[in-house]
């Protein structure tokens, strides 16, 4: 069975110069908070490097090809010429070391967001020139999600050139994390992961794709493909309570909640391997709807070829969500 994983994440040092250029660490930060941030730097090398990490990771996973994403894409603090000059290298630098493994990678673009017809006329080059596969944003632009209008032509792109757009979780804003995730009860690192990739982050990014539905856009880009890692971010368990919600005489939508997350979203788990989150999508969502994903180098479970081949779905559903669907939405041939 080939395995096709959607959530890996990569980087070069070019990039990540370029980008920590306007990203200076935070001033005064406890001592604590810096060790631990440190710790956390261990999945560094693993982000830059291919031969010594990552083939053999995917080789003792069998796992058949990964979709490269830059990890935190182009900061929203870079101004948009030199954010467009960032991606465009971005993604140039990707597109060569896919070439050296055509067989084991694909990629997904990095557009700047900050000026969404470049981020389009991006798109359109990566895909065209580079065979990428879609792109993948992160979170927010300047605190402006994706449904407000000036971001349309770059979902119309999408539509256009039939690639999907991997919502992915990246940080909050300060009065969120304050207001929800801080408290005297705990310390600042359960703060900061509370407000993170703990829980805050997935919160955050499962309402942005609510938020795309609730906009309206699939009616105007009914074939328009949006994948949500994390077994959807906390969404799929509330989609009876939102149609029940959110009625079409107060949306104004052509059809409900439910029917456009079932109809345009697709799900991956990004690493987190649980039989209980993948039974319960295929039964919701169906298998055509659920993709594979590790999240690499920040997961890296060591049964990602067993989780799926001993699952209980059928084997036709183990192909779909093994390959299959990832050949089909991503255009990947064997
Ligand atoms: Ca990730």
């Amino acid at each position: 069975m080939r395995v096709i994983t959607l959530e890996e994440h990569f980087t070069s040092r070019e990039i990540s110069e370029a980008n920590a250029k306007y990203n200076p660490p935070a001033p005064n930060q406890p001592k604590e908070l810096i060790e631990f941030y440190k710790s956390r730097m261990m999945f560094g090398e693993a982000l830059f490097d291919i031969e010594k990490m990552r083939l053999p990771f995917m080789d003792k996973c069998r796992i058949t090809m990964q979709v490269l994403s830059y990890t935190s894409p182009v900061s929203d603090k870079v101004p948009s010429s030199e954010a467009i000059k960032i991606c465009r290298r971005a993604n140039d630098i990707l597109a060569e070391r896919i070439a050296e493994y055509p067989d084991r990678f694909a990629g997904f673009a990095t557009i700047p967001m900050a000026d969404p017809e470049a981020a389009a006329n991006e798109l359109e080059r990566c895909v065209k020139n580079y065979n990428f596969c879609g792109v993948l944003v992160a979170g927010q632009f300047q605190g402006h999600f994706y449904d407000e209008p000036q971001f349309f032509p770059i979902f119309k792109k999408a539509e256009e050139l039939d690639v999907p757009v991997y919502f992915h979780p990246a940080v909050i804003a300060k009065e969120i994390q304050d207001h929800y995730f801080t408290s005297p009860s705990w310390n600042i690192i359960v703060a900061g992961e509370f407000a993170s990739a703990g829980f805050g982050w997935h919160m955050d990014v499962g309402i942005h794709v609510v938020r795309m539905i609730l906009s309206g856009i699939f009616d105007k880009l009914p074939n328009l493909k949006i994948i949500s890692g994390h077994w959807g971010e906390m969404i799929p368990a509330f989609l009876e309570r939102m149609d029940y919600m959110f009625p079409h005489k107060i949306t104004g939508l052509k059809r409900s909640i439910s029917e456009y997350y079932k109809t345009n979203i697709y799900l991956t788990p990004s690493g987190i391997l649980s039989s209980m989150q993948l039974e319960y999508l295929v039964k919701l969502m169906g298998a055509e709807h659920i993709l594979y994903s590790v999240d690499y180098p920040y997961m890296q479970p060591d049964n990602v070829y067993e989780f799926l081949a001993n699952s209980n779905l059928t084997q036709d559903e183990k192909e779909l969500i093994a390959h299959k669907n990832a050949e089909r939405i991503l255009h990947i041939h064997e």
